[in-house]
């Protein structure tokens, strides 16, 4: 039985997701004890819950102390099974988060699956939809999964009601090597509004357009969803290169101005512009996991944050792998196996 104390490290969710996403994948039992230790509310909170049933729900799995405040769980695997899923996450919790806990255990069964999953899909502290689908999964694709996602109806925070619909078809993964982002291909600044006034979304791209004065006038966009999709607001930054994608999201979030939540999306998307670097920092943290469940391969980021590092960490307590972050000349860090 691996023991992980969940304070250490990042100190929150992504250790639990990871744990059973790992525990699935290498058939290890393991407990959590001081669940989220590092969090202002520490312990489950209702989207872990669902994720770690959703790990039991696809591999046959038992996990005892799965609740809302839970801070000590024992997760025992059993055997993925490739089928039909549907996950609701109450309370608008994240929708990527429950993906990216089941879907490297899916593709490594070799199977068909399709998944649909209810909640949020644009949570603050969370890959948005867009980011899971342009940024994420396109890596995944490279290292040959056959993975389609369609957004069927946005959700944010705190009322819910997104869903989304994943298609994953058979096929085999290698490792891969992703050192240079490419030429630059595209840029866009959209800002989604729904069930809000316009103004805000026209005022955060009022803000990027000035602080990105290179971007094109064609790159910016406000789009207004359907009333019933909110209230909620998001305001994605996406550069598509040649071999990667970044997207910055800025959440809307009462109590924090357009301008100032659009000034620091502006400020995170032109540091990422700065650098050379195949991953920003969040996709760098989410593709530990599938680089280290393919065996191998390496990856470039910008500084590695402490998410990557703890998620580092967790894959050594399963795996006899050790990955390191290196920094190379020009700044950039390459992410590989020792
Ligand atoms: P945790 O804080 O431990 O629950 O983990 C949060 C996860 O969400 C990490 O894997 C982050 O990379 C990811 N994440 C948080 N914010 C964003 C964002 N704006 N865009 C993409 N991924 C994000």
């Amino acid at each position: 039985m691996i023991i992980i104390d969940g304070s250490e490290g990042e100190g929150g969710g992504q250790i639990v997701r990871n744990a059973c996403a790992l525990s699935l994948a290498t058939g290890k039992p393991f407990r959590i004890t001081n669940v989220r230790g590092k969090r202002e509310k520490p312990g489950l909170m209702r989207q872990h819950v669902t994720a770690i049933e959703a790990a039991c729900a696809i591999g046959g799995a038992i996990c005892e102390g799965v609740a809302v405040g839970s801070s000590e769980i024992a997760f025992t695997p059993g055997r993925v099974v490739a089928g039909e899923y549907h996950f609701a996450v109450g309370s608008a919790g994240s929708t990527g988060l429950v993906f990216q806990t089941v879907l490297m255990p899916l593709l490594l069964t070799g199977g068909r699956s399709r998944l649909v999953l209810e909640g949020g899909t644009h949570n603050m502290l969370a890959p948005p939809f867009d980011f899971i689908a342009r940024a994420f999964v396109p890596v995944l694709r490279r290292m040959g999964a056959r993975i389609e996602l369609r957004l069927i109806r946005h959700g944010f925070y705190p009322r819910g009601g997104g869903r989304i619909e994943v298609e994953i078809e058979p096929g085999t993964l290698t490792p891969i090597d992703c050192i240079d982002r490419g030429a630059p291909l595209s840029v866009s600044a959209t800002a989604l509004v729904a069930g809000l006034a316009y103004e805000i979304g026209k005022r955060e791209i009022e803000t990027v357009r000035k602080l990105l004065p290179d971007w094109p006038e064609d790159a910016f966009a406000v789009r207004q969803l359907p009333e019933e999709q909110g209230p909620g607001n998001a305001l994605l930054l996406e550069a598509e290169f040649e071999h990667a994608t970044e997207i910055v999201t800025g959440f809307g979030k009462l109590g924090v101005s357009a301008e100032s939540l659009a000034k620091t999306a502006a400020q995170r998307m032109a540091g990422f512009l700065e650098s050379d670097a195949f991953a920003g920092p969040y996709l760098a943290d989410q593709l530990l996991l599938p680089f280290a469940l393919t065996g191998g391969g390496s990856f470039t980021t910008v500084k590695p944050s402490q998410h990557a590092r703890t998620a580092a960490d967790i894959i050594e307590r399963f795996t006899d792998q050790r990955w390191t972050f290196a920094q190379q000349p020009g700044g950039r860090h390459l992410v590989s196996r020792r």
